[in-house]
């Protein structure tokens, strides 16, 4: 039997599909531009030996074309991986925002859809995608058990101190407003990856996840108690177009003295601003060239980027009152040596040094890159989301069938 874990966004389905008992996954892949123009399916099978990957540039009407695409790369006879969608007996469905009840991995029913879609008006860019996936999941593989494992969860740890908003109350009790944190399906792995590499499981940690958005988690003893994203993806650190941490004058000004709309700032913060604001560019590949070639607008970008990761590093420190380990994942913080370079210098303080060299070096896997001597950790973890969701699923099954 196999796990199939989905990653199912507004116009992209991301998959993985794993043998019951192993990490190492048969295959993966994405379908891309749904319901728009120039679709796409990238298909990598693992299955013999060296990887073998399938594109195919079609028009994928909607997730069920998607969906359907997909069980059909998994049978089809020159590049099967399974001989029957009835093998796939468990789904694990990635879910951004679980609210406050959906705070653990979940097996779906018409209930807890009922309250992932209540959650649509906070995370209106994320569960409408994730339904629609389960809907399709559900029709697809009818006999599969359909489990969601939310990225809010992690961070559920938090004390009411660091999720609260010192607003009144009745907005928190009436409409939820509070910080969930995101990403936690991501920090909550590379936590674990971490405290077993440094054999101590009450480690004291700040896993930095840089990717496309951006976020940050001091993680002591496994829990999470503090994350720099709030109410939604876009609060705390700067990203490839998100603003991150603003003045919320700022919004007042532009509606007031520009004439700003709603809808108008929501594109300005989400989409506008961030390292494409700063430096023209959203990728870092890209702003690391400018910065090489000296260019001024990517050097205050990258400085920009660096000294928010550095404010929250000094934050966490304190609120965890020590530090083992600072972790980096997801596509910047593990390749991005710059990156890594600008926000370890000049933190003697907390006894984080980096070897210049080793940073440099394009290695895989978990990898240290502080002095020997230096007390504090610097360690880049690839990041893993769809095993933590396999693994996750694998465990509620097992608990659900003895009963535990
Ligand atoms: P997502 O948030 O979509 O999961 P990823 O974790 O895949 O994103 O990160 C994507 C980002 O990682 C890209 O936008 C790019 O800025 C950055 N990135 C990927 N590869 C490299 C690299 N070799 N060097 C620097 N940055 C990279």
């Amino acid at each position: 039997m196999y796990i199939l874990v989905i990653n199912s966004g507004s116009s992209s389905i991301k998959y993985q599909l794993f043998p019951k008992h192993s990490d190492q996954p048969v295959c993966n892949g994405l379908i891309e531009r749904i319901g728009q123009t120039g679709g796409r399916i990238t298909h990598e099978i693992f299955k013999t030996g060296a990887a073998q990957t399938i594109k195919l540039e079609q028009s994928v009407k909607d997730h069920e074309a998607g969906m359907q695409a997909l069980a059909g790369l998994l049978t089809r006879e020159d590049i099967a991986v399974i001989a029957d969608p009835a093998q796939i007996g468990t789904v694990g469905h990635r879910v951004v925002h679980g609210g406050e009840t959906l705070t653990k991995p979940t097996i779906i029913t018409a209930e807890v859809k009922e309250k992932i879609r209540a959650l649509y008006p906070l995370a209106p860019l994320h569960n409408p995608g994730h339904i629609k996936g389960i809907e399709v999941a559900e029709k697809l593989f009818p006999s599969a058990t359909q489990i969601a494992v939310f990225d809010t969860a992690f961070h559920q740890t938090l004390p009411d101190k660091a999720y609260r908003y010192a607003i009144p109350e009745r907005f928190y009790k009436e409409d939820g407003i509070r910080v969930y944190g995101f990403h936690g399906i991501s920090h909550q792995y590379v936590a674990g990856e971490a405290m077993d590499w440094l054999k101590n499981q009450q480690a004291k940690l700040i896993t930095i996840h840089l990717g496309n958005g951006c976020s940050m988690a001091a993680v002591s003893a496994g829990n999470c108690i503090d994350t720099s994203m709030g109410l939604t993806p876009l609060d705390g650190l700067v990203m490839g177009t998100r603003s991150g941490a603003i003045d919320p004058s700022v919004l007042l000004y532009l509606q007031q003295q520009k004439g700003f709309t709603a809808e108008q700032l929501n594109e300005l913060l989400n989409k506008q601003s961030g390292m494409l604001a700063l430096a023209g560019y959203n990728d870092m590949r890209d702003i690391s060239r400018l910065y090489q070639e000296g260019a001024p607008a990517a050097k205050l970008a990258y400085e920009l980027y660096t000294y928010r990761i550095k404010k929250f590093i000094g934050a966490y420190a304190v609120a965890l009152n020590g530090l083992d380990a600072i972790v980096f994942t997801a596509g910047v913080g593990e390749n991005d040596a710059l990156t890594r370079e600008l926000v370890c210098r000049d933190m003697e303080v907390l006894d984080v040094r980096i070897d210049i060299a080793k940073n440099q070096l394009r290695e895989k896997g978990l990898r240290d890159l502080s002095l020997e001597d230096a007390r504090t950790r610097i360690l880049v973890i690839p990041t893993n989301e769809e095993l933590a969701i396999a693994r996750e699923c694998r465990t509620l099954k097992d608990n659900t069938h003895t009963g535990a």
